[in-house]
């Protein structure tokens, strides 16, 4: 069995839907299941819905009813020539619709919007769109079966980041999912939405339905979890950028976890996780061009030759410099600060110390305030924002000697603020001035990259 799941862009539109069902189709030996996005945009779309009502904006919210119907309802005209399961899902989505409308009611009346209407409002996007694809599979004579993720992803209950409840989505995905696959029907479902306890809508955070495909896929014992986008693969640094920037076709779980945590945008930071415990290869496959391979994410790296896989950069990065002479050498000023941090729940994403100061990169600002006064209470605080950390990841980094020097050699012109190197010493990670991004990562391209042509020893690791 393999679990393939299709993001919003590949299932934008009914040509979208019909390429995924020829992708579904070329797999049916490997008995596949399906997670599905909602169509590109629609959850944007529907969270604007939950503010909109809780703003009184009630007509803006009303015309986003309207468009989110009609784009469902042109699916159905364009995918579904039947006219009884045309009928049937046309009725779903005027069903749908409605109930949209009376939750934005509520809210408006309510004036607040809380976590758990939101989830609800939210679902709707991945609850449209399964069910017109299952059914469109149904009319290309695949033989298919819808099932409502909230009746196997069991999430707690922390709305918009609910977690799910492994054991519990174990023991109901096997018995429910697995007699269907055995009896060979390609499984339909959503990814990111799921339910709690006590059968309340949930969502697993943005961009989740990767994560929701890869837990389901390690706990089925999938032999394979193919995730479906837009791109071919996780590239060498962002196109957009690097104009040769490559393809790699294959990496490790650890390279591609740290990518992903550093703003590599066609993983998400979670989604990896899974995969890892039962060591599944995942694979990064562009639906509009599904004749190529994509990238492989498996076990271990081979390649002793290749030092460096690809160049992520995170933005909007600030940089706190925490000093105190007053705690020179006192064994608990880490302890000091990081509690701080801890009590305001802010993420480090980097950290570079020395006796009398530690500088920290954070992105979420929200509580920058709090976080500042706590710690002038024993330290010197300043803050310095309009950062990036750029990081290049590399299973081999920690096996080449001179590297560290080769990548801060092409970096002469950059002002670099801070340097660290992860503990697992396959990445190594610095702040520059957001302003200079394009240039570091171009920089740092060349040097790294610019003997991994398709030849030689690099022909098996980058296109
Ligand atoms: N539709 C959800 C989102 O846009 C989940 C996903 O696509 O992964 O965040």
């Amino acid at each position: 069995m393999i679990v393939m799941k299709f993001g919003g862009t590949s299932v934008e539109d009914s040509a979208a839907i019909r390429r995924l069902i020829e992708i579904v189709d070329s797999e049916l030996p490997r008995r596949p299941i399906v997670f599905v996005s909602a169509c590109a945009g629609v959850t944007n779309q529907l969270l604007k819905i939950a503010d909109f009502s809780a703003t009184g904006k009630k007509d803006q919210a009303n015309d986003l009813i309207a468009a989110i119907r009609s784009r469902h309802e042109k699916l159905v005209d364009e995918l579904i020539g039947a006219e009884l399961p045309k009928n049937y899902l046309k009725g779903k989505i005027s069903v749908y619709a409605h109930e949209l409308k009376n939750l934005s009611q509520a809210i408006s009346v309510l004036g607040e919007v809380t976590g758990r209407s939101r989830d609800t409002i939210a679902s709707y996007g991945e609850r449209l769109s399964s069910m017109i694809i299952a059914q469109a599979m149904e009319e290309s004579s695949m033989k298919s079966m819808f099932v409502d993720a909230r009746e196997f992803m069991i999430t707690d209950d922390n709305y918009s980041n609910a977690v799910p409840l492994f054991d519990i989505v174990e023991e109901k995905s096997k018995k429910l999912l697995l007699p269907l696959v055995r009896d060979g029907y390609v499984v339909v479902t959503q990814g990111f939405i799921g339910s709690s306890e006590n059968g309340i809508t949930t969502t697993i955070g943005r961009g989740g339905s990767d994560y929701s495909a890869s837990i389901v896929g390690s706990l089925l014992d999938a032999e394979e979890i193919q995730i479906w986008t837009d791109v071919d693969g996780v590239l060498t640094a962002d196109p957009s950028i690097v104009k040769g920037a490559r393809r790699i076709k294959k990496m490790s779980f650890n390279e591609a976890s740290e990518l992903a945590y550093f703003g590599a945008r066609v993983l998400h930071p979670k989604t990896i996780l899974p995969a890892i415990d039962k060591s599944i290869p995942v694979y990064v496959r562009n639906s509009r061009n599904p004749s190529y391979n994509g990238t492989l994410i498996t076990k271990g790296d081979g390649n002793k030759e290749c030092v460096a896989k690809s160049i992520a950069y995170k933005e909007r990065i600030t940089l706190l410099n925490i000093e105190s002479s007053r705690m020179f050498l006192a064994p608990n000023f880490l302890e000091a600060v990081f509690s701080v941090f801890s009590k305001y729940q802010t993420i480090a994403h980097a950290v570079a110390t020395s006796e009398v100061s530690v500088t920290i990169a954070i992105e979420d600002t929200t509580h920058l305030e709090e976080l500042k006064r706590d710690i002038s209470e024993f330290a010197e605080v300043s803050e310095s924002a309009g950062k990036a950390i750029v990081c290049i990841v590399g299973e081999n980094i920690r096996y080449s000697p001179g590297v560290v020097g080769r990548i801060f050699s092409a970096l002469k012109e950059v002002r670099v603020n801070m340097i660290s190197q992860g503990a697992s010493e396959i990445n190594v990670g610095f702040v520059v001035d957001e302003k200079d991004i394009g240039q570091t990562v171009q920089m740092l391209h060349e040097e790294l990259f610019a003997d991994a042509g398709s030849q030689g020893s690099f022909h098996e690791i980058f296109d």
